[in-house]
């Protein structure tokens, strides 16, 4: 007798497999994910993926090693929803629900989908007018124990956005302009031909003056460079906090959210998978020192 699959689990399960062959079929292994070595050669099959080995470490590794898809025993269908709610913004717990995960797992997926954003954030170069604004935003330690830190200082916040809508948001200092920082994280973006337009901050009035070379021009206000303080603050309140350390990868996320680009779940779900995006939960504990050495 023929079984029905009426849950349509053996074709939920096909599908499944053909994802994953068609995603890594592609994917150039460029080194051992052990030791990054470039010696290493082909060792069989596994699970239907090439299979290499390592010349060095003798470790074995194949095409779907150090992503999604080796350390999560979930199915794809699961993470590709994740990332919509994610982009949605919708609760963990909410996340959790719907999907079946526990609610730390929920948590470590959410890293996972916001770390994998961080790295597009980033535009190549910002040119024309280019918008400047700060917040700042208290420090933040939701998360952490064993605080003993009684004063917390503000992080400076700063946007600049330029007329072909590029845009980057970055915590650049905590507590103080420090404006080596700010050219590490924003100004080396900025072209030299640029004109740089402040919104009400006197080191970034001085910075513009400086780039500008005494240049004046009547510039139109960005409208989201503008309310940034406002939009910012509303956004931040939905996820009532955000830990300092985490900060910056909530950034990128808000940079989608105020370009409203059109976001593909499923190309962020295979950025995800196999352009070395990946962190591994390990490292999403590590960030909190990270942060800090970053944060001055
Ligand atoms: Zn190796």
């Amino acid at each position: 007798m023929i079984k029905t699959d009426t849950n349509f689990n053996l074709l939920n399960s096909h599908i499944t497999t053909l994802i994953k062959k068609d995603m890594y079929l592609n994917r150039i292994i460029e080194k051992c994910p052990n030791c990054e070595s470039k010696h290493y050669i082909k060792y069989g099959l596994f699970k239907g993926f090439q299979r290499y080995k390592c010349k060095e470490c003798g470790k074995t590794f194949s095409k779907a090693t150090s992503s999604l898809w080796s350390y999560s025993k979930k199915k794809p269908t699961q993470w590709v929803k994740f990332t919509e709610y994610g982009l949605e913004r919708k609760s963990l717990r909410f996340c959790a629900e719907k999907l079946g995960l526990s609610l730390v797992t929920a948590f470590y997926w959410r890293h996972k989908v916001l770390h994998g954003l961080n790295y597009d954030s980033v535009p190549e170069k910002l040119s024309g007018d280019v918008h400047i604004a700060k917040k700042l935003i208290p420090e933040n330690f939701k998360g952490s124990k064993n605080i003993t830190i009684t004063v917390r200082h503000n992080i400076w916040v700063v946007a600049a956005k330029d007329c072909e809508d590029s845009i980057i948001i970055k915590p650049i200092s905590r507590c103080h302009w420090h404006l080596p920082s700010f050219n590490k994280k924003i100004y080396y973006l900025i072209d030299e031909k640029a004109y740089i337009v402040p919104y009400g901050d006197r080191y970034i009035s001085l910075v513009a003056k400086a780039h500008n070379k005494k240049h004046i021009k009547e510039v139109k206000n960005d409208k989201i460079i503008w309310s940034f303080q406002i939009i910012l603050e509303k956004w931040l309140k939905k996820y009532h906090g955000v830990a300092s350390k985490y900060l910056e990868k909530y950034l990128a996320l808000f940079i989608l959210y105020i370009t409203k680009k059109e976001i593909n779940c499923m190309e962020i779900f295979k950025k995800l998978s196999f352009e070395n995006k990946f962190i591994k939960i390990l490292d999403i504990g590590r960030l909190k020192t990270q942060s800090n050495s970053v944060l001055l």
